[in-house]
This record gives C-alpha cells, structure tokens and sequence, in this order.
C-alpha cells in the first residue's frame, strides 16, 4: 500500500495549495500533541486533521447552485497505538468552511480526557467549544467512534446491536441537467436499484420522463426547496406517484411551514425534511409537518446524535432517512453504520467523486453492503 500512501500524502499537499489559505495545511492541535508517552492509561488522545477538496466526476447541479468540487476536512484521533478516522464536509450552502473547521479544531482540547470510551462527556464538551460548526464536531465525533471500535475490534454496526443484512438498497442522485446527461447518468447508473433525481429546476417533468426512458426503478425526488406553491406542488407528487415515485424530500422551502403540513396531510407520499432541520432537538416539532426526516451528519454532529435523532423519529412514527454529503467512503462509511435502522439509504457521496483515499462500505447489487472492519469499516489506501 505504500504507492496508495504516497498518493494520500500528495493529495493533501495539492489540497493544501488549492485551498489557497496559508493556515490550512496539515497540522495538529497544539495542546494534546508531543511528548506522551505511550502508556495505557496514561495517554492522550492527539487530534490531526488536513484540508482536501474533493474532485467530482460531473458537475452537480441541483435547485439554486452547480459545482465541480467539495471541500473537507480529514483528521485522525491518536490513541495507545490506534487510530480513528473521520471528516467533515462542507457542501458551500451550510455556511461551514475549510477555514472555519480548522479554526474550530484548534480550540478543540481532547487532552483532558483519559478515556475515548467516554462519548458522552467529551462529545458534550466538542459541542460546547462553540456554537453551530456542525462538520466540524462531527469529524471528531466520527474519528472517535472510529477509535473505539478499533481498540475493541469491532464494527460499529456490531457494538449497537445491529444486523448487516438489514441495511438498505442506496439511492444514486442525478443531479439537475440537460435531457442529454440526465440519460447518460441513468444509464451510468445501471447497477443502482434506487435513484434519487433532483427537481426544482423547471424542468421537472422532462427530468422524469428521461430518466424514466432508462429505467423503472423506484425513484426518490429531492426537490432542494425549489417549489415555492403549495397547490402546484400537490398536483406534482400527484403525478410523480403515477411515475413510480417513492417519497419527495424538501418540496418547498423551509420557512413555509404551514404549506409544508398542508402538504403532508394531502400528499398521496411520504414530504421527508432535510434542510428545515439540522440537529436532535429539531425532530420533535416535526410529527404532523412532515412524514420523516432525512439525517445526515454533517448536519447531525456526528453519529451520537444521529443514532439519537433515529430513535425520536421512530417514538414519534416518522419514516428515517440517511443521507450524506460529497464525502469520502470515511464520512458515507460511517454513516452506512447506521443505516440496518432506517427505511431509505442515500449514501452515494463516495461515488460522486475521483479522488477517494479510502476504502469502505460497498454497494453491492444496489444495496449498503457493511464490512467486518473495526470501527467505522475503512481503510486508507
Ligand atoms: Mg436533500
């Protein structure tokens, strides 16, 4: 692997330079890193992280914006010889950046505790560094699980009780385009099971009826906000039904929650949320707005709130949905750990690019196919 390792490093070097901000580089946090020794029980855990962008294989487009790559951020959680890996995806619309991660990072004191074991109190203390900086908690809320995992030497999915077989088909997402490229992605696309196809262009129909020309395979619709009226958004899932549809997430926008719950309760499919909520305390207020909720955790904090966020929606009969990012197989591996306890799976951020630097969960005819490897299922290659 020595080949894969030079790459890596290469990548960062390149990331570093593309990112164009001098502070960026790799690094560490000063304040945990140096001079432990490596005894048991007397080691801290020494936090390192790096700058990457991702390259993507075509441009996406979806309602409001197109782009060609994603920034992250990559670190690692040293521990008595282990390592845990995580990341953090800054998709521009968020409001997070490579720069603010970083300097989030760097406030960030994991010296102080002597046990990774101890989620709760050192996620609780990561939350309360600062406000918001939702990526930036959750690569190290992930490199954590990560850690531990490793150091019992088990897959997550196993610590939680969680059975592989019953993770779900993934959808892949064809991004808003021309009749052209949307057609060459559905067939691109053949070995998914499920497509989750973009809308909110102004295009809607011509979208489905080309992909549809491909493929019958059930489809999910994410409509990123872009409808704006509640009766022609009816008169859509109406139709989109009789095309095979599965669900439509985010049909109008976030503020419009009045709409939102009109719609639901008149909706022939499931309305799922997605950009109306980011964390745990969120998902309460939303029985009888919308029919479910699609996580995600760049928006969750990580993977300890998320397993919490599944667990309220489930109390409150809420369909659960797990998303991702463009992220590396670190951040949709960890996420894929999640995914034998929800209805829908849309963990295609991986294979939306062409610079990956890991390797994890797979799909296999269509479906989230979990690996035996400890912690969040990766290795870097
Ligand atoms: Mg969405």
């Amino acid at each position: 692997m020595k080949t894969g390792r030079r790459t890596f490093i290469k990548g960062i070097g390149a990331a570093s330079v593309m990112a164009s901000i001098p502070v960026l580089t790799h690094g560490s946090n000063p304040s945990v890193s140096g001079g432990v020794p490596s005894v048991p029980g007397s080691s801290r855990m020494k936090l390192s992280y790096w700058t990457y962008n991702l390259q993507l294989r075509h441009t996406f487009t979806v309602s409001g914006f197109s782009r060609n790559t994603t920034p992250v951020v990559l670190t690692e959680i040293e521990f008595e010889g282990f390592t845990g890996y995580g990341e953090a995806s800054m998709p521009p619309y968020l409001g997070e950046s490579q720069e603010s991660v970083i300097t989030f990072l760097k406030k960030v004191d994991l010296g102080q505790f002597r046990d990774p074991f101890l989620l709760d109190d050192i996620l609780e203390y990561v939350d309360s560094v600062d406000e918001a900086n939702r990526a930036a908690k959750a690569c190290i809320d992930i490199a954590l699980h990560d850690l531990i995992g490793k150091m019992v030497g088990q897959p997550l999915h196993k610590l939680w009780g969680l059975n592989p077989q019953d993770t779900p088909m993934t959808s892949f997402t064809i991004g808003i385009d021309t009749p052209e490229v949307v057609k060459l992605k559905t067939e691109e696309a053949a070995r998914f099971k499920v497509l989750k196809v973009k809308l909110g262009g102004g295009n809607d129909r011509e979208m489905i009826e080309t992909v549809r020309s491909v493929t019958d395979v059930p489809i999910y619709v994410d409509v990123n906000q872009g409808w704006k009226d509640k009766h022609k958004a009816l008169e859509m899932v109406h139709w989109l039904k009789e095309q095979g549809i599965e669900f439509v997430e985010q049909p109008l926008p976030k503020t419009q929650v009045d709409d939102m719950a009109w719609l639901t309760e008149n909706s022939p499919l499931p309305i799922i949320a997605d950009e109306a909520f980011q964390r745990l305390a969120d998902v309460a207020a939303f029985k009888g707005i919308y029919s479910g909720i699609n996580i995600k955790l760049m928006k969750s904090t990580g993977l300890r709130e998320a397993h919490k966020m599944i667990t309220v929606a489930r109390a409150l009969d809420m369909h659960v949905m797990i998303g991702c990012m463009t992220e590396t197989s670190c951040a949709v591996s960890a996420a894929a750990q999640l995914s034998p306890l929800v209805d829908w799976a849309d963990l295609d951020g991986n294979l939306l690019i062409s610079n990956d630097i890991y390797e994890g969960v797979e799909v296999i005819d269509g479906k989230v196919t979990l690996n035996e490897l400890p912690g969040i299922g990766i290795k870097k290659l």
